[in-house]
This record gives structure tokens, C-alpha cells and sequence, in this order.
């Protein structure tokens, strides 16, 4: 993720609100009344990795969760300053391969784990460095219910460490498939195997945890984390990631949301206007002229197009905001290239800031007119936007 060189970059750039991110962060972490796990992974949705884990962990997490070690050793080097009591534990979610392993333990990183190979992989890198028995904190996962990552039986996994293994279970975690639909008898029925899964292993544990953005405006699901936890001596976490960056799925059935009506967004998309035209009625737009004129119109061009992330579903249909007023793209976005209307927006002028995503210009407009969601409109924003942080 580049950081930004004012000035010296094509105008195209997204602003990371640091209070917003660590405000969105206390609330839902009050929201979850227990410690809350903070999903920093793809490059924290899109926002910076690296630029979220010390707001995060100055706005007091604990834990941030990473995709792979590699993000997990950009994001440990961004904390790099910290005083070690803020310092928070990172959690690898995607699992461990190969030289990944010995990455992990020379970190201090901790890999969740659900596979035979990974636990090998972990023991020999932990060896290696003269770890001592049980020094070595890992997280299994199991799976009640998504075929996906997970142990099935989490007694028969955890025996296949020696007394002397130089890994210790410090948590075990599930991952429920349906939060959103918040009277979905899934979520229960996983919750109900988690808690079979947890008891038959006794193993006692310090951490249990469960859950995302739409669990935490689960008042059951809470309440089955707590109850887990409390038969392991362990502390109950819940997780969350798509409520840090201000946005939460709409729950279905009538549930009500807590979570959400306090969330801000975090990211701020900014672009500004390159170029102005008139064009007469009858005038065609874009690629393969899908929009005609039917009228005079005066036209603004935008630097930005798919290459960066801006959805190709949007021609012709979607919004941004020019001067705090709405815009609707014209023609097809191109790879480098948008056109909006400006003919109702007079002031309009070379220079004038457009904001394509952020207050006024929600992100779940734009993911529903791509046919998606919003976590796949703030991952896709592509790398060559430079993210900065402002207040
Ligand atoms: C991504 C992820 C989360 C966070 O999900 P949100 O819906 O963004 O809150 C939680 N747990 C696991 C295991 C995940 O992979």
C-alpha cells in the first residue's frame, strides 16, 4: 500500500479517517460487551493494513486479525513504536504453509490451525528456535458448519500434540456462515456444535471466540460465546471487521441492529475533476456510445476507472458527488477514465473535489448496483489508490 506524496501523484486518493476507525472500533467492542478481535485481513478491507493496526491498537485492541504472515509481519512492523503493554497479538486467519511457519514463530505471530500439516510445520519451526514445551500459542479452528476451515473433532486434533510439543491450544474459534440472517436456525445449531466441540475436548483454554459484525448485533450468539468461554476458563472474544470500517450488513427478519446506526464510515474516496466539455444533443459518450446527449450537456471527466477499483457496473448508473451534488456517471466507466454530468451542478470547475465513496455516497449503493457486497467494493479499491490518514 502506498502512502501518499502530495502533490507529486495523479489526484486520486482515499482519506482513512483515524478517529472514525478507532470510535467504530470502542462501539462495537462496547456493543459485543466482551474483547473484541479486530479484522484487519485484505489489507484491512481495503483501507491499509498498515495504517489501521496503530490507530486500532492505540484506540485499545487487543487483537487484530490478519490474512496471512506476511500482512501479519507488515502490520507487527507498523506497531513497531508501540509500548509492549498496547502492543496487541495477531492472529493469522487463512492458515500456515511451508516457510510461512518459521515466519510465524519468529514473530510471535499466532496461527490459527485446523490441519495435521500445520501443526507439524509450527512444531519443527518452533524447535528450531529452542521454543520450550508449550511456549508457542496457537488458535483451532473448528468448523461447525461452513466445509470450510475447520477441525471436526477438536479432541482427536489437539491430541496430536506431544506433551512436549513446543505449541500450546491458547483458543479455539468457529466461523458462523449466516449471522446476517439473524433467526437463521444455523447460527445456533453451530453455536450448539461449537459448544459440544469445546467440552468434549477439556481443554482448558484462555481464549473462545466467534462471530462477525452481524454477530455482534446478536444478542444469542453473545450470549453462547460467554457460556462456551465460561466452561474453559477461558475469556470470550468476538470478531469483527466490516464494523470497523463503518458498515454492517442489514440484518434480516426483526432483529434490531445495535451496532449499526452509530457507524461512520472510515474511508473517504476523493478524486477531483481534470477536464470540463459542452457537448450538443445527439453527442455519444464512452466506449460503444452508450449514452447519447438528449440534450446540451456540459460533461466532467475523472481519472479514475476500473484499474482502480471503480465498479465497470456502475455506467450509466451510478452516482459520485461534485461539490457536495450528485453526479451520475455517464457512458461506460473505462479502465482510467470516468464522465459524469455536471450539466445541473453549474459551479462546476477543474479542480472541484469528487468523493466516489463516503458520506452522501454509500458504499452498499455502489455494491448493489455491481450485484455484490460491500466488503467486495472496499477490497477491489486496487492498490495504485494511495491511502492517506487524516484526522
Ligand atoms: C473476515 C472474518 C471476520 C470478520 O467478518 P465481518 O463480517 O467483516 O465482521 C470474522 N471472523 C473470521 C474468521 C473472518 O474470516
Amino acid at each position: 500500500m502506498r502512502t501518499i506524496e502530495p502533490n507529486q501523484v495523479r489526484p486520486v486518493w482515499a482519506e482513512i479517517s483515524a478517529s472514525r476507525l478507532a470510535t467504530n472500533f470502542r462501539h462495537t467492542r462496547a456493543a459485543a460487551g466482551m474483547e473484541l478481535l479486530a479484522v484487519i485481513k485484505a489489507d484491512a478491507y481495503g483501507h491499509g493494513a498498515e495504517l489501521c493496526a496503530p490507530i486500532l491498537a492505540g484506540a485499545g485492541a487487543a487483537w487484530l486479525g490478519v490474512t496471512s504472515v506476511e500482512e501479519g509481519v507488515r502490520v507487527k512492523a507498523s506497531l513497531g513504536m508501540l509500548p509492549h503493554f498496547l502492543m496487541p497479538r495477531i492472529l493469522v486467519m487463512c492458515g500456515v504453509w511451508n516457510g510461512e511457519a518459521a515466519v510465524a514463530v519468529e514473530h510471535g505471530l499466532t496461527p490459527v490451525v485446523w490441519e495435521e500439516y500445520q501443526l507439524r510445520l509450527l512444531e519443527e519451526a518452533a524447535r528450531k528456535r529452542s521454543l520450550a514445551p508449550g511456549s508457542f500459542a496457537i488458535h483451532v479452528e473448528v468448523d461447525t458448519g461452513m466445509a470450510r476451515q475447520g477441525v471436526l473433532d477438536l479432541a482427536a486434533f489437539a491430541a496430536l500434540l506431544a506433551e512436549d510439543s513446543p505449541l500450546r491450544i491458547e483458543g479455539v474459534m468457529t466461523h458462523l456462515g449466516s449471522t446476517e440472517e439473524a433467526d437463521s436456525p444455523l447460527n445456533h445449531e453451530q453455536m450448539h456444535r461449537f459448544a459440544s466441540q469445546v467440552s468434549a475436548s477439556k481443554l482448558h483454554l484462555d481464549w473462545v471466540h466467534a462471530g462477525n459484525t452481524s454477530g455482534v448485533d446478536a444478542a444469542q450468539i453473545l450470549t453462547e460465546i460467554k457460556s462456551i468461554a465460561a466452561t474453559c476458563g477461558a475469556q470470550p472474544m468476538a470478531r469483527s471487521g466490516l464494523a470497523m470500517y463503518g458498515y454492517a450488513l442489514p440484518l434480516t427478519g426483526d432483529a434490531e441492529p445495535h451496532v449499526h446506526p452509530a457507524l461512520q464510515p472510515v474511508m473517504t474516496w476523493k478524486t477531483r475533476v481534470i477536464s470540463l466539455r459542452d457537448v450538443p444533443t445527439g453527442a455519444t459518450v464512452g466506449y460503444n456510445a452508450t449514452f447519447t446527449a438528449p440534450q446540451p450537456m456540459r460533461l466532467a471527466l475523472i481519472p479514475v476507472g476500473y484499474a482502480d477499483g471503480l465498479r465497470r457496473e456502475l455506467s450509466n448508473r451510478g452516482h459520485v458527488l461534485v461539490h457536495g451534488q450528485h453526479a451520475k456517471i455517464v457512458g461506460r466507466v473505462s479502465m482510467d477514465l470516468t464522465i459524469l454530468d455536471v450539466t445541473n451542478i453549474p459551479g462546476a470547475a477543474i479542480g472541484d473535489e469528487v468523493t466516489l465513496i463516503g458520506d452522501g455516497v454509500p458504499v452498499e449503493e455502489q455494491a448493489a448496483l455491481a450485484g455484490t457486497i460491500p466488503y467486495e467494493i472496499l477490497c477491489g479499491i486496487s492498490d495504485r489508490v494511495p491511502r492517506m490518514v487524516v484526522e
